[in-house]
């Protein structure tokens, strides 16, 4: 970078929904590695959000493995559910540039009347100008544009989307009065000045709809970097809920080793007998963000 006051800023931001496991794990290696590659700072993040997800304990229980797997990271945690005013005044800057607009829809009706957007079902704006009164339950959603947003991802290349077309005007606030993950990793990303996000594939569709919302509230575009995701033998992506992709939380080198051959790292095998320090000295040296694989899925088996 030619500006000398360029700091390079990462984020790891998992959701306390469940001990960490090996999909999470390739997110935190292959952030941690590159921030630390380009001499940055690496934040963590709880994502805690969507507080019906949450799992008590969780939070502190994925803390607590980074530690033992040797993460150190910069400046304090920041936790989702302590920021619920800034999220609010966001939102009411958005409401006054008459951006927002309630929506009644229930999931029953957006299935019926629903044409097929490249994502499953794009909001065909029923709501936008119906002007329901505010007594009635109602999600709060955003007016898109007409208009391809593009970027170029670090490891996926160039993403194209038509947000009106692909998704539809989206949600901000939930009908239950939750914030949408949108809005607030946005505002989250923002408020730590992060450079760069690295994080999995099933993210790439939601980037447009992020900037977006960074264009309308004047926020810096982060750069993007996307890895492809650890999936089981039917395809279907490892995770806690369906019980796959477990990592031992005392047995750390392992579990390191696998994830940097995930990220095809090529990782030297004696390093499967190495110390703790050893494969992360090794990991810093040799880490090279272009010998990630540029498809969506692979394999994983523990
Ligand atoms: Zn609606």
């Amino acid at each position: 970078m030619s500006d000398s006051n360029f700091h390079y800023r990462g984020r790891f931001a998992p959701s306390p929904t469940g001990q960490l496991h090996f999909g999470s794990l390739v997110t935190a290696v292959a952030s941690y590695l590159e921030a630390r590659s380009q001499k940055g700072d690496w934040l963590v993040r709880i994502e805690d959000i969507d507080e019906l997800r949450n799992i008590p304990g969780s939070a502190d229980d994925i803390l607590r493995t980074l530690e033992r797997y040797g993460f150190e990271w910069d400046d304090d945690i920041l936790y989702q559910t302590r920021r619920k005013q800034i999220y609010e005044d966001v939102l009411q800057a958005l409401i006054d540039k008459k951006l927002i607009y309630r929506c009644i829809c229930s999931r029953k009706d957006l299935r019926e009347n629903n044409e097929m957007g490249q994502q499953g079902l794009a909001y065909p704006g029923t709501c936008e100008d119906k002007n329901h009164p505010e007594d009635i339950a109602h999600a709060l959603r955003i007016r898109t544009s007409n208009q391809i947003i593009e970027f170029s991802d670090a490891i996926m290349g160039v993403y194209t989307q038509n947000l009106k077309q692909e998704i539809g005007d989206f949600i901000i606030r939930r009908r239950d009065g939750l914030f949408a993950y949108q809005l607030a990793v946005v505002i989250d990303d923002a408020f730590q000045n992060i450079t760069h996000v690295v994080r999995g594939v099933d993210l790439l569709d939601s980037t447009p709809r992020q900037i977006f919302l960074q264009q309308h509230l004047s926020y810096t575009q982060p750069a993007y970097a996307h890895l492809p995701v650890a999936v089981d033998a039917q395809g279907d992506k490892i995770s806690k809920h369906n019980g796959s992709g477990g990592i031992d939380q005392y047995k750390p080198v392992p579990a390191l080793f696998a994830a940097l051959r995930f990220l095809g790292q090529q990782p030297d095998p004696a390093l499967t007998k190495a110390s703790l320090n050893t494969i992360w000295q090794w990991a810093l040296e040799h880490w090279n963000m272009n010998k990630i694989p540029a498809i969506e899925k692979i394999p994983y088996t523990d």
